[in-house]
């Protein structure tokens, strides 16, 4: 009997990248981290080099009809200072490489790049090269080189049984934002939530605060969905988790919205993705520090739930006290 070949769509993206992790390893004594953070770091002298890299396509990532061209080249750019971001790293140089479909008006690409110039020149990165071709849809590759501390330095492994669990700003703002713009449905007061998913505002100065001050054991960002993007943290920690609902941070636009989306207000929340923001775990004994950091830096962070043995699994906890585990996570590509 032919046995059928497992495709793409059954075993997920990230199904397939542990396969890429098995199939290629890397043995350099250098290198401190390869396949299975948000960065690969490299032990440089004193210092760690962080090399990362994220892809957006047309149509899949980005429709032209909702993103303009200034949009999209800061959140190109965007979306890999977030991971630089997770890591605690400064980030310092990039690269990008663009394929274009021939017919692409020249104004659109100037503004692009005056969008990418702009984001640069607040986290202060600079373009050092790159790469273009002809293409059938726009596709934009960015790789972004950062350093940092060796030892201040956060992993997505570190967290450990008993730590808080924290995230930073407010979750599901963007998805229900991408939703919005996607339905034919009004979208005036809605704003703040399409513009949450048109210009995310990676989290670089925090990271770096919380690496700096030695507050956490292990930190990713949450791009792909809380659920989703959490479970990375603990699988690569060998660690379970328990999150707390009703602790959940939501915005003011984002509990008016939702009803008109969605019968589960936390729908977007768990597995809603491009939040960008910071989940990271603590000890409990830092819990007054990481307040006076939310106060001082401006930026919310709450404790949303509590690290346990792997064998616990992740489970939420309902405001009811009911607790389940979650069979769907989030986002993946070609599930
Ligand atoms: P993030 O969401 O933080 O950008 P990803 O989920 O895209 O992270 O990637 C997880 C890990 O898998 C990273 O270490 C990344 O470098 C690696 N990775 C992703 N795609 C590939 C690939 N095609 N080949 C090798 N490594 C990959
Ligand atoms: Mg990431």
């Amino acid at each position: 009997m032919k046995i059928k070949e497992k495709n793409l769509q059954q075993i997920g993206e990230f199904g397939l990248i542990n396969r890429i992790r098995k199939w290629i390893t890397a043995s350099d004594p250098a290198l401190i981290q390869g396949i299975g953070d948000d960065v690969a770091v490299i032990e440089v002298g004193t210092k760690a080099l962080l090399i990362t890299t994220d892809i957006l396509i047309e149509d899949i990532h980005f429709n032209k009809s909702w993103i303009d061209p200034f949009q999209l080249g800061k959140k190109a750019l965007a979306v890999n200072l977030s991971d630089i971001a997770s890591m605690g790293g400064a980030p310092k140089y990039f690269l990008i490489s663009i394929g274009l479909p021939k017919n692409l008006p020249l104004s659109f690409f100037s503004s692009f790049y005056r969008g990418l110039k702009k984001e640069a020149n607040q986290f202060r990165v600079e373009l050092i090269g790159g790469d273009t071709s002809l293409a059938q849809k726009i596709t934009i590759n960015i790789c972004l080189l950062g350093e940092g501390k060796k030892s201040d330095l956060l992993f997505r492994k570190g967290a450990k049984v008993g730590n808080d669990l924290f995230v930073s700003g407010t979750l599901g703002d963007a998805a229900l934002g991408l939703k919005i713009l996607q339905g034919k449905g009004k979208t005036k007061g809605a704003e703040g939530l399409i513009q949450k998913h048109l210009s995310p505002r990676p989290r670089v100065e925090l990271g770096q605060a919380i690496a700096k001050h030695h507050l956490a054991t292990a930190m990713i960002d949450v791009s792909d969905g809380l659920l989703i993007d959490t479970s990375h943290l603990l699988e690569e920690s060998g660690v379970g988790a328990r999150i707390w609902e009703d602790q959940i941070p939501l915005s003011g636009l984002y509990q008016k919205w939702i009803h008109s989306f969605s019968r589960d207000s936390f729908q977007f929340a768990l597995s809603g993705g491009e939040d960008y923001e910071l989940l990271f775990t603590a000890p409990s004994k830092m819990r007054k520090r990481i307040a006076s950091f939310t106060h001082s830096l401006k930026i919310p962070i709450t404790r949303i739930g509590e690290i346990l043995p792997q064998k616990e699994g992740l489970h939420i906890i309902k405001k009811n006290g009911k607790d389940y585990s979650p069979s769907h996570l989030g986002f993946e590509h070609f599930k």
